[in-house]
């Protein structure tokens, strides 16, 4: 169609006025709130009256009021906020509030301009129909009376004790911005403020001291008496009978929160005229009484140079009753006497509460800026670790690891696993990577951003978004704007890159290609590959060429490429063959994979020490693990694994020998995994096993794939499926520990799936194999097994069950290390910890137990425990916490919980005469924790089953016990290999 020309020019001039106009977002609605609050602190109530004077500033017309009532989230089991945690796994969070312990607030009269007005409330929202409606540029009051049940101390507010923390506590107003009205209900996440104006009176028992938003203009506060406490003198005595009142007037703030206790203690610092109030227990110790005031000036200088001037009159740090921290205009609260927490909470009045985002549409805004901050605070102050605090004496024995390292590695290992999200995503909407992505990867970028323009330019840009964004809202567009104009650079691709979509950085040198030039002179030719989708401007330096021809024989050769390229071919001339080329040498870019930002490849070696993360060089690394174990026939087995691998992520390659003092002999283990393709499309590319083996008398080798079914595996359902050959030969010495002698042929394949269908985990497998008789294979079956596993937590309690089905077919006769056994894992799965597998490897006494196969765990080690050609087994656990074992156990087994469980297996088949015991049944108790923390270790108690002939006993009921160092349950239900 063709356009008039008087209409395009129409069009052109429309458009042109548009762009000059002012943009349309820039305004802000004004609230100004007087509330009256009065604590009944032994009822734990609020009683309130409030007022809110609201400036329509918008160009809109508001023909209703939008208000959050947070605490309602908490009032009962249907809430918006309950049905959140339940997906997420955390229903306890609600509904471990009892009856007693709820909180809400009821609004007992509303009206608008002095008359009463109708109003609808839905969980955290309250709506006010405004007629007439409220033209752009005026202005309306709104006067509520309130009342309401604090709730016990759960996520940020609360009372607990005689302490009330009262954070999102009265009626407040919704944001309205160039979005409209903000109707997020209070679910997962955080908030969003409007910018206004506080007057709070407080009304509280005598004794409580109260530390507030804002600064004391009417009324006691009490902070006398809590520097009394401090100083150890009495402060006078106070009938809470009686009561105390005191004012707080707040300017430019979008929230106010405020604490009481009849138990604070308060010390005060200053920085630049900015008060600082600490408000400790009385109880507490050195690392309250003389630290916390001094982290929080620490944290205002650092934050005043780095950012900006500090605008409000006084900061209050008061010891929370949360276990983390949270803040709020001029006051945070802080579960720990930790530097680190005290600049992450003081850094979020800059980074929410000065320039305020949107925290629960865009967290990162937040959370990633005052991480990035607080690390870089930690890593300039106390080196590159970030930590002043005595290292533990492991920790100091390996090295400690670097704070920004730390943070690159688990983003890196996120990233290959394939389970990013990304990090502007809704905070409800985050499946699991909410933390690794607000925090972690939001303040990787803007390390980035710092490393890609410059620490100067980086710094002139954050002071700019301050100066033209404090005390106002705040979006990525004006932070981008502000990073801009300072570097002059456009930064859309950056931006886009880090915060909508989920890819990193890896940039390689594919190739090196180097040749003598007739004047002597080496010219080379290095081939740089970007592999990950953000692009980054490289430098490529050369070692050991001394000097390009032409230059300064000791200039170091470096060689600028833009990264805008997948592939940059660079040459350069050298005086002399060089020995090196590397990228990016100072480390400032968070690459996923340094093996291959350097040519030659490298390798590093060390010893692998058990849980301790390896940093990631430039460089595979190849770890050993020494290991023995005693046995009936070797006598002293010594050996151990050598393992070639990348940043703890791939075990490329795994070597193992063990030599026997007995037989003087060694057992080798060797496994290699590679990926089908390159490993730039990780996680959804295949990957081939191989492994050759002859231990304990299994002479074995085995081909395998495996595959996922999607790169991106977070968002169910998931599959994993694989297939391959096997080829195994036992030996003399296993025959008759449930193996059968003589050559097993198997072709295999499996398929597992797993979803998380609310509330509950669930996964299903299903195994096939087949045993061939060509070649020389002696043994000829089918064996088609299946698993499932489902996994929930009980509402409103701390219990958590768990439930695992095995069916098992096979044709006869099968071999017995081919059948399904009845009392746990069988004996392939012995065999992967060959001290298992050994005759007198681990002495009976020790009833060692893996969980698997059958699981009628009171059959283990019995007569009852055969191998079954026929098997249908269920387990079920119920497991809760265990609080009553404390001191030295309690401490090794950090946090053990106890269960309950029963399980039943009918085997059938071969040999088996299960006419007379139908199933086989038990019941029992367990304890399961982690030894220090890092060994996961259980104790099985199957004090009844229905057969204890088999066990050669009489009663039904008995001691017996069982110890497991297997991680339950999360075992393969059915076994991979072929
Ligand atoms: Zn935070």
């Amino acid at each position: 169609m063709r356009i008039p020309g008087f209409i395009t020019l129409f069009i052109c001039v429309f458009l042109g006025a548009q762009a000059a106009a002012e943009p349309a977002d820039d305004w802000r609605q004004v609230p100004s709130y007087t509330i009256d609050v009065r604590l009944d602190a032994g009822a734990k109530s609020l009683e309130a009256r409030e007022s809110v004077d609201y400036h329509n500033a918008s160009p809109d017309t508001l023909t209703q009021l939008v208000f959050h009532l947070y605490p309602n989230a908490f009032r009962d089991e249907a809430s918006p906020m309950r049905r959140d945690h339940w997906r997420h796994h955390n229903g306890r969070l609600v509904d471990a509030l009892g009856d007693e312990e709820r909180g809400w607030i009821d609004i007992d009269s509303l009206s608008v301009a002095g008359s009463p007005s109708e109003f609808a409330v839905d969980y955290t929202l309250l709506r006010i129909p405004l007629d007439p409606p409220l033209l752009p540029g005026s202005s309306t009051r709104i006067d509520l009376v309130w009342g309401g049940q604090i709730r016990k101390h759960s996520t940020r507010s609360g009372w607990r004790g005689r302490q009330f923390d009262m954070a999102q506590w009265y009626p407040k107003v919704a944001v309205y911005d160039a979005d409209g009205w903000d109707l997020d209900p209070y679910r997962k996440g955080e908030f969003y403020g409007e910018f206004g104006s506080f007057r709070v009176t407080i009304d509280v028992p005598a004794d409580h001291v109260v530390a507030a938003t804002g600064v004391p203009t009417e009324g006691n506060p009490g902070w006398g008496d809590a520097r009394a406490r401090f100083d150890d003198e009495s402060p006078p005595e106070r009938d809470p009978e009686e009561r105390r009142s005191v004012t707080f007037e707040a300017d430019d703030v979008h929230d106010f929160a405020w604490c009481a206790s009849p138990d604070f203690a308060l010390i005060d610092t200053t920085f630049n005229g900015t008060e600082i109030h600490s408000f400790i227990r009385s109880s507490d110790g050195d690392a309250w009484r003389d630290s916390v005031h001094v982290y929080g000036a620490r944290a205002l200088e650092w934050l005043d140079r780095l950012v900006g001037p500090y605008p409000y009159p006084q900061l209050s740090l008061v010891h929370g009753l949360l276990s983390g921290g949270m803040e709020y205009p001029m006051l945070v609260m802080d579960g720990r006497a930790s530097e680190g927490l005290v600049l992450h909470e003081v850094g979020h009045i800059y980074f929410y509460g000065i320039l305020a985002n949107d925290e629960t549409d865009h967290a990162w805004l937040d959370e990633g800026f005052t991480t990035w901050q607080t690390t870089r605070y930690l890593t300039e102050r106390y080196g590159p670790n970030g930590k002043k605090e005595k290292l533990s004496r492991y920790d100091s024995l390996l090295g400690p690891e670097a704070l920004w390292e730390r943070g690159r590695r688990r983003h890196a290992a996120r990233l290959r696993r394939g389970r990013m999200e990304p990090v502007d995503t809704h905070s409800h909407r985050f499946v699991e990577a909410y933390r690794d992505m607000v925090y972690g990867r939001a303040s990787l970028f803007l390390d980035h951003l710092e490393n890609l323009l410059g620490r100067e330019t980086f710094d002139r840009g954050m002071r700019l978004y301050y100066e033209r964004w404090a005390l106002d809202h705040v979006t990525e567009d004006r932070f981008r704007e502000a990073m801009e104009d300072a570097s002059g650079q456009p930064l859309e691709a950056v931006f886009d890159a880090w915060v909508r979509k989920t890819d990193g950085i890896d940039m390689a040198i594919d190739d090196v290609a180097v040749e003598e030039e007739p004047d002597g002179s080496w010219r080379s030719t290095v081939t740089v590959e970007r592999i990950g989708d953000i692009a980054v401007p490289f430098e490529l330096h050369l070692r050991g060429g001394r000097g390009r021809v032409g230059e300064d024989e000791n200039t170091e050769v470096v060689i600028d490429g833009a990264g805008e390229d997948r592939v940059s071919e660079l040459t350069v001339v050298t005086r002399e063959r060089p020995d090196a080329y590397i990228l990016d040498p100072r480390g400032e870019f968070a690459d996923v994979d340094r093996r291959n930002d350097r040519w030659p490849r490298a390798t590093s070696f060390g010893i692998d020490w058990p849980a301790h993360a390896e940093p990631d060089e430039d460089a595979y690394a190849l770890r050993f693990r020494p290991g023995g174990w005693h046995n009936d026939v070797d006598g002293y087995r010594l050996g151990g694994n050598l393992r070639l691998g990348y940043g703890g992520w791939f075990d490329q390659s795994l070597m193992g020998a063990w030599w026997s003092q007995e037989r003087e002999r060694f057992d080798l283990r060797l496994r290699l995994s590679l990926p089908s393709r390159r490993l730039r499309r990780w996680g959804r590319d295949g990957t081939h096993l191989f492994t050759v083996e002859n231990i304990e008398g299994l002479e074995r080798w085995e081909w395998r794939f495996e595959r996922w079914g999607s790169r991106e595996k977070i968002y169910p359902p998931h599959h994993h499926f694989g297939f391959g050959i096997s080829r195994e030969t036992v030996g003399e010495r296993l025959a008759g520990a449930g193996w059968e002698r003589g050559d097993t042929h198997v072709l295999g394949l499996f398929h597992d799936v797993s979803a998380r269908p609310y509330p509950f985990d669930l996964s299903a497998s299903i195994g096939f194999r087949r045993g061939i008789e060509s070649f020389g294979g002696d043994h000829g079956f089918d064996r088609l097994a299946l698993g499932a596993r489902v996994t929930g937590e009980v509402p409103r309690s701390d219990l958590r069950v768990r439930l695992r089905f095995l069916a098992g077919l096979s044709s006869e006769p099968t071999p017995a290390h081919e059948r399904f056994r009845v009392g746990g894992a069988g004996v392939r799965a012995r065999h992967e910890a060959p001290w298992l597998a050994s005759p007198g490897g681990v002495p009976d006494d020790l009833h060692v137990w893996m969980p698997g196969g059958g699981n009628a765990r009171g059959y283990f080690g019995s007569a009852g425990d055969f191998a079954a050609q026929r098997l249908a087994a269920i387990s079920a656990e119920v497991e809760g916490p265990l609080p009553l074992i404390g001191g030295v156990v309690g401490k090794a087994l950090s946090k053990p919980r106890l269960f309950l469980f029963v399980d039943s297996a009918s085997p059938g088949g071969v040999g088996v005469d299960t006419a007379g015991l139908g199933s086989l049944d038990d019941a029992g108790i367990g304890i399961r924790g982690s030894l220090l923390g890092r060994l996961p270790i259980r104790l099985d108690l199957p004090v009844w089953l229905n057969h204890p002939e088999l066990l050669g006993e009489q009663d039904e009921f008995g001691a017996r016990w069982m110890v497991s160092i297997a991680a339950p349950w999360s075992a393969p239900l059915i076994r991979r290999n072929p």
